[in-house]
């Protein structure tokens, strides 16, 4: 999988990369992270790449020409993603990251200040994609949210002892949240792991978590039942 970010911040990108789980996908080589900045590509003597709104308002707007070109000069793969990441795009969640990790290559626009000129949506048509309801200051925190999660659920990147089929929201818990995790010791300030899985007894260790991963997701996220 190939990640091409488009950013006026490139170090933010960089610099996640350089560690855990996703350092060591771009070093065995499952992945790849190549950011672009706007700001090479500007045609401006003073490499601008943004400009107060017409009509009035507060911020500044990115302009087209430094993001037309810059996506323009990418290298694309024959299935690729366009993603524009805005807060007014359709929900992001485990589904779409699942969806997303069968792809080749996914660029990824970065939007700061007030946002994009309107003729970059209407002329690069991406698809748009939001992490939520809230309103952050750039794209680089939720283009690095779709990196981590949608690299997830390639085959091998956790490791061969771990696999994001069985989290939270994913197939192997048909979609349900996961159930609680225990580890050593087995008492820590009077509060004891559960007898059942001390037992051994596998049938009735995975009995035990179906109930507790439904019983959770009863309590905190009633909606995913449906
Ligand atoms: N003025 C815009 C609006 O009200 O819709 C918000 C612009 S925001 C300050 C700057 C940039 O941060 C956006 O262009 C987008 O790339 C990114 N961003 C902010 N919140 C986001 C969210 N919830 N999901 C995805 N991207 C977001």
């Amino acid at each position: 999988m190939k990640y091409d970010v488009i950013t006026l911040f490139p170090d933010i990108i960089n610099n996640y990369c350089t560690q855990s789980i996703t350092k060591r996908g771009i070093e065995s080589g499952l992945i790849s992270v190549e950011t672009h900045n706007p700001r090479d590509y500007s045609l401006d003597k003073h490499k601008r790449v943004d400009d107060t709104p017409y009509g009035g308002g507060d911020g500044m707007v990115l302009m087209c020409q430094p993001v037309f070109d810059c996506f323009e000069a990418i290298k694309k793969e024959d299935d690729f993603e366009f993603i524009m990441l805005t807060p007014q795009g359709e929900k992001f969640n485990q589904n779409i990251a699942l969806e997303l990790s069968k792809k080749k290559q996914i660029i990824l626009l970065c939007g700061h200040y007030e946002g994009f000129d309107e003729r970059i949506r209407l002329g690069l048509t991406p698809r748009e994609i939001s992490i939520g309801d809230f309103v952050l200051t750039g794209g680089e925190l939720p283009a690095l949210i779709l990196i981590d999660s949608i690299s997830r659920n390639i085959p091998n990147y956790l490791g061969k002892d771990k696999c994001a089929h069985d989290d939270s929201f994913s197939e192997g818990l048909n979609g349900l949240l996961e159930y609680p995790h225990y580890t050593k010791p087995r008492e820590y300030k009077g509060l004891r792991v559960p007898d059942v899985l001390l037992s051994g007894n596998h049938k009735e260790i995975d009995e035990y978590r179906k109930k507790e991963s439904l019983k959770r997701t009863k309590t905190r996220r009633p909606d995913l039942l449906n």
